[in-house]
C-alpha cells in the first residue's frame, strides 16, 4: 500500500472524508473515492475537526467541519447509501465513521480527566496523565422478527415521520442476555410474549456505534397493547401484504425478506 505525506499528516491512499455522516466521492455515477489530489487540496483548505490513520487497515479518515464546501468534481453521499447498495467499501467506510464518532466522545479520560491521545500501536486512546487505555465502544442491540402463522409483527415509530414499518429493536441492558433483551423489548413495546427465540445474524451500523444482532421468535401469547409513546403503531402483517419496509442493505430488510 503506497502512502503519501501531507506535511505532518500521514495519509493512506484510501481516504474517507466525512462531513457529518456524508462521505465524499468523485462526482461520477459510480461510487469512487476522490483522487489523492482532491484529498490534498481538501485538507489544505478545510482542515478537519479530526483525522486518523489505521495503517494496518490501509486507510485514513477525516472529519471535516459541518459547513465545509464541496470540493470541485466531488459529491457528498450519505454513508447509508453504500450499505443499502451493499457496496464493498461500506464495511471499511463504516468503521472509519464509527471511529470518528467515537473519537468525539473520547477526548478526556473518564477516570482522571486527563487529555487522551492516540495510542501508538493500537486503535485506542491513551490518557496522557494516568496512562489508562480506552478502547472504542460498541453498543449492542437486538432486533426481533416475531412470527404468528403467516403474519409478522411490524411497528412504526412515532418520532421518525415515516411510513416505513420495521421490527422491534432495542439496546441491551446490564445483566441480561441477548435473548432476555428480546423478550423484554417485545413485552415493553407491545405487551406480547414470545418463545422459540433463534439467533440469525448481526450487522455493524455506525449510527453512532451499534452492533445490531437479529433474532426470530414465535408469538406465545397476549394481544398488542402499545405501552409507551415511542410507537405509533404495531400490527400483524400477512406475508403477501407487507407495508413499506426498510431499504435493501439494512439488516431489518434481510430479516423481513428472510421470512418471505
Ligand atoms: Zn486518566
Amino acid at each position: 500500500m503506497s502512502m503519501s505525506n501531507f506535511g505532518l499528516l500521514h495519509i493512506e491512499e484510501m481516504c474517507f472524508i466525512f462531513r457529518g455522516s456524508e462521505l465524499l466521492l468523485r462526482n461520477i455515477p459510480d461510487i469512487e473515492l476522490p483522487s489523492e489530489e482532491v484529498v490534498r487540496k481538501c485538507l489544505k483548505e478545510n482542515f478537519g475537526r479530526d483525522w486518523f490513520t489505521e495503517k494496518t487497515m490501509g486507510y485514513s479518515a477525516v472529519h471535516l467541519e459541518s459547513d465545509a464546501p464541496t470540493p470541485a468534481e466531488c459529491r457528498w453521499v450519505r454513508l447509508r447509501i453504500l450499505f443499502h447498495e451493499n457496496n464493498p467499501l461500506a464495511p471499511l467506510a463504516g468503521r472509519a465513521l464509527g471511529l470518528l464518532n467515537w473519537r468525539k466522545s473520547a477526548r478526556f479520560c473518564s477516570f482522571c480527566g486527563g487529555a487522551l491521545v492516540d495510542d501508538k500501536y493500537e486503535t485506542a486512546r491513551r490518557c496522557s496523565a494516568c496512562d489508562r487505555v480506552l478502547y472504542p465502544r460498541l453498543s449492542p442491540a437486538v432486533m426481533i422478527l416475531v412470527q404468528k402463522g403467516d403474519t409478522i409483527l411490524l411497528i412504526r415509530h412515532s418520532d421518525r415521520n415515516t411510513d416505513t414499518y420495521t421490527c422491534i429493536a432495542g439496546y441491551i441492558e446490564h445483566g441480561e442476555s441477548l435473548e432476555e433483551c428480546a423478550v423484554r423489548e417485545v413485552r415493553e413495546e407491545t405487551s406480547l410474549e414470545i418463545a422459540n427465540i433463534h439467533y440469525l445474524g448481526s450487522q455493524y451500523w455506525p449510527y453512532p456505534d451499534q452492533l445490531m444482532t437479529v433474532f426470530r421468535a414465535d408469538w406465545a401469547g397476549g394481544e398488542i397493547f402499545l405501552q409507551d409513546g415511542d410507537l405509533e403503531e404495531a400490527a400483524w402483517f400477512h406475508r403477501d401484504r407487507l407495508p413499506e419496509i426498510p431499504k435493501p442493505g439494512t439488516i431489518a430488510y434481510r430479516l423481513i425478506r428472510g421470512f418471505l
